[in-house]
């Protein structure tokens, strides 16, 4: 077992580790994918830099694999809370300076964090709200990008249509900035006071939470 200095390593393979490892290396990060899985190392092993099967709740294998020199370290084991809470607290003992931790209950991520995870992610909670939202009134996507702001990707409401975005007054009236806009069939571009709202098109708005999800919800 080889020792790396790397910017991320990712423990755990599955839908979300693996999602998440493939996209890093796919922007052209150094990447070490950890699995206790050798079907899932092996199917690994052309897509990142360096993967290695190991029980990661192991501080031997650990450091053997020198997690300690990774700037991030990724926790993406979920169902398995027991292995998730181990491997956070040897990755705190070896001191990553960033560590991640995939959360799938509340009680969960509360422990993640007294161990010493920086991060802790929701990713069913988090999606399930996003899908909720976008389904609720005009709004396509949702991002919370704070517990107080949030980005909405929303069809044009009725009653902007056909205003310039300064005429429409929205930032006053609905205390949202428009951030881009794009016509129907065409791309995304930056939004101006002098961009005129069509019927149809998409825009993305930041704002406090209430305000952007009521502009969102205006249709
Ligand atoms: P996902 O939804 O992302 O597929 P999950 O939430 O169901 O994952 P698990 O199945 O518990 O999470 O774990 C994800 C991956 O972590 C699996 O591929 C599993 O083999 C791996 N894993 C679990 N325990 C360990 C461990 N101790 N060391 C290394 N890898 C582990």
């Amino acid at each position: 077992m080889g020792r790396y200095e790397g910017e991320f390593l990712v423990i755990g393979l599955g839908r979300f580790g693996g999602g998440l490892a493939t996209t890093l290396a796919e922007l052209g990060h150094d990447v070490l994918g950890v699995d206790v899985d050798p079907k899932l190392i092996q199917s690994f092993a052309n897509v990142l830099t360096h993967v290695v099967e190991a029980d990661s709740t192991d501080m031997d294998a650990m450091q053997q694999v020198g997690a300690g020199d990774f700037a991030t370290a990724v926790v993406a084991i979920g169902t398995e809370i027991e292995a998730s809470i181990l491997t956070t607290s040897v990755l705190v003992d070896l001191g990553v300076p960033k560590i991640v931790a995939k959360a799938v209950t509340e009680a969960h991520g509360t422990i993640l964090e007294r161990v010493g995870a920086h991060r802790v992610i929701f990713p069913e909670r988090d999606m399930g709200v996003r899908v909720g939202h976008s389904l609720a009134g005009a709004m396509i996507d949702y991002f919370q990008l704070d517990p107080g702001f949030a980005l909405v990707e929303t069809t044009a409401p009725q009653v902007i249509v056909g205003k310039t975005l300064a005429g429409a007054e929205v930032r006053r009236r609905y205390g949202i900035t428009v951030v881009c806009i794009k016509p129907e069939g065409g791309s995304f571009t930056y939004a101006t006071p002098d961009t005129v709202v069509q019927e149809g098109d998409i825009l993305v708005v930041a704002g406090e939470t209430p305000r952007a999800e009521a502009f969102g919800e205006l249709g």
